[in-house]
């Protein structure tokens, strides 16, 4: 098979066996390793094995190969680290945090005492600008 390859990123890299990297899972399409500076202990990361920098490049149809090691491997991780919880998130492009333009997913595991808050929450002025900003987001599904 061949995959869509960029030479100067690090996952196409690691996908082609040419870096080094703490390997959990590898099929045809996807594989998983772990994350050089995990949040906590036993964090992976799962991606596909082509280039696609970010989720907006990506053909839809991959989604199923990625959920089910998502769920395998997110299994094994909490199994392994005893863990009571696993976040599953996302960084797409920098504003968001993404550093590594090949698209990820990581695999956290959480512990009910580990006090890491992901993201403060805020609120709306009002009931009329969240439902404003739902007709404004629904207008650019059209
Ligand atoms: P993001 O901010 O979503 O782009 O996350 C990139 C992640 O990749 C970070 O959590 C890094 O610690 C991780 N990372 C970068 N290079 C490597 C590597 N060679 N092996 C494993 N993880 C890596
Ligand atoms: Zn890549």
């Amino acid at each position: 098979m061949t995959l869509n390859k960029n030479d100067d990123c690090i996952f196409c890299r690691i996908a082609e066996g040419k870096s080094p990297c703490a390997e959990l899972y590898s099929d045809d399409l996807v594989m998983a390793f772990l994350d050089i500076a995990p949040v906590n202990k036993g964090h992976a990361l799962v991606i596909p094995k082509a280039h696609y920098r970010d989720i907006f490049e990506m053909p839809p149809t991959m989604g199923e190969a990625l959920i089910r090691a998502q769920q395998h491997v997110g299994n094994a991780i909490m199994a392994a680290t005893k863990a009571e919880g696993l976040n599953i998130y996302m960084n797409n492009k920098a504003a968001a945090g993404q550093v590594v333009f090949h698209a990820h997913w990581h695999l956290i595991p959480r512990f009910a005492n580990d006090s890491l808050r992901l993201w403060p929450q805020h609120v709306y002025d009002d009931t009329e600008e969240m439902l404003q900003l739902a007709a404004e987001i629904r207008k650019k599904l059209r």
